[in-house]
């Protein structure tokens, strides 16, 4: 079974979420690893929601292999059907060619290669297909977990959540995840005095300081804090760029100008290295007359791996003072995977080999979340990947969520290959 051919059958299983429907696409997969021989269980939370785990060789070494099975809707506009799965011109088309049947498909190719040839695992190799990513993964990873976590305990899991590689001055870097931000989404609540418009001086308006309050919000400066493995990436994107500059939280800004990159990849480096803050709701006042006595807003705020609740509330209680009542609606921490550990050197070491000379592998963070977090909660370390063939079509990342979403074999091919590399080496 070539991998294309699993993805491709997999993109036909619509698993758009909602409603999900990944039950269907966990026994497509559970059929195809049963006829060599490999074990595989359903986890079904809700009707339809199940997920998989397949479990192949013994040992006392065990590795993660995760992916997850639902897509997000497919929308409109499209120039191809988006569950066809069609074939044609060395691409695979389809919603959930780049997220992330890519990645299931796989690691189940990459399992099955191994059966076939009769490779004898000196370890476990869990594959875990996972239901309901998109919309926060409680049925999913969430689910497994909070209620059967020793089934998919291991040294260390390979998800989704990186970058797709970048090319600078043809020289490709790949990337391995090693954290997620959090999110400390807030409400701040201002209270003032209410009195008719006509005289606006016997009242206090709760609109016009909180005004004031989301104008402090934008021009709040966040302390620059670079954690190791950002400082190591920054540098080498540096290096690369032949600018002599060290990366350190005062030159930060200039240097991610003087780096020149695509401004998606800019702004998501300059995320990486603080707390952003976004006011994105504000309401108040209920008649053009009346001077308002509440006004509310909700902030999106995400953390850096190292901050927390206490730190989010400190900050904008320096900034806002006693008048603003600030809150947390929904808190979820931020999660870290060093890569100060053998399995990140021998995956560094994997892709240099799989991607090429002058290919090189850095470690990132990403502003979002995946299933990831519940691993590293779990206290199972994650990395995420996002490899692609060196010469992939850099246009096929912006396809993800979107239009269009496809993938060319060749990249389907990296993966599978180094997927399966790593899991003969580890497990060896
Ligand atoms: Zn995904």
């Amino acid at each position: 079974m070539i991998p294309e051919k699993i993805l491709s059958e997999l993109i036909q299983i619509n698993t758009s979420n909602p409603p999900g429907n990944e039950t269907a696409a966990a026994r497509y997969l559970a059929e195809l690893l049963q006829q060599v021989g490999i074990d595989c269980e359903i986890i079904e939370p809700a009707a339809g929601r199940g997920s998989l785990i397949a479990r192949f060789g013994a040992g006392p070494r065990k590795l993660l292999y995760i992916s997850h099975l639902d897509v997000v809707p497919a929308g409109d506009d499209w120039d191809f059907e988006p569950f066809s799965g069609k074939i044609e011109g060395g691409t695979i088309h389809g919603r959930g060619a780049i997220d992330c049947k890519d990645l299931a498909a796989a690691q189940v190719c990459a399992a099955l290669e191994l059966a076939r040839e009769g490779v004898s695992l000196n370890g476990e190799l869990i594959i875990a297909a996972t239901a309901d990513e998109e919309l926060g993964g409680e049925l999913g990873a969430g689910y497994l977990t909070a209620n059967c976590l020793e089934k998919i305990r291991a040294d260390f899991a390979v998800n989704e959540g990186a970058p797709h590689p970048l090319l600078i001055k043809g020289q490709p870097l790949y990337f391995i995840q090693v954290g997620e931000k959090g999110t400390a989404w807030s409400k701040l609540t201002v209270r003032g005095v209410s009195c008719h418009g006509s005289m606006p001086a016997l009242g206090d308006n709760a609109v016009v300081r909180m005004s004031r309050a989301v104008a402090a919000l934008a021009e709040y400066e966040p302390e620059i804090v670079l954690i190791p493995e950002l400082l190591a990436l920054l540098r080498e994107l540096s290096r690369i760029r032949g600018l002599e500059m060290e990366p350190t939280p005062d030159n930060i800004d200039e240097l991610l100008e003087a780096l020149e990159l695509e401004r998606d990849f800019t702004e998501m480096l300059r995320a990486m290295t603080r707390m952003t803050i976004s006011p994105n709701i504000i309401g108040g006042g209920v008649s053009t007359n009346i001077v308002p006595d509440l006004c509310e807003s909700e902030l999106d705020i995400r953390i850096l791996p190292g901050q927390n609740a206490d730190y989010v509330l400190q900050e904008l209680f320096k900034l806002l003072g006693a008048g603003v009542e600030t809150v947390l609606t929904e808190y979820r921490e931020p999660t870290f995977t060093s890569s100060q550990t053998e399995p990140y050197r021998l995956m560094a070491g994997l892709t240099g080999e799989l991607a090429g000379p002058g290919a090189v592998c850095l470690p990132i963070i990403s502003t979002g979340s995946t299933d990831s977090k519940y691993l590293r909660e779990a206290g199972i370390p994650a990395y995420g990947i996002g490899h692609m063939a060196p010469d992939y079509d850099p246009a096929v990342s912006a396809t993800m969520h979107g239009r269009n979403e496809r993938i060319d074999i060749k990249s389907l091919r990296l993966k599978t290959d180094f997927l399966k590399e790593l899991a003969r080496r580890y497990l060896a």
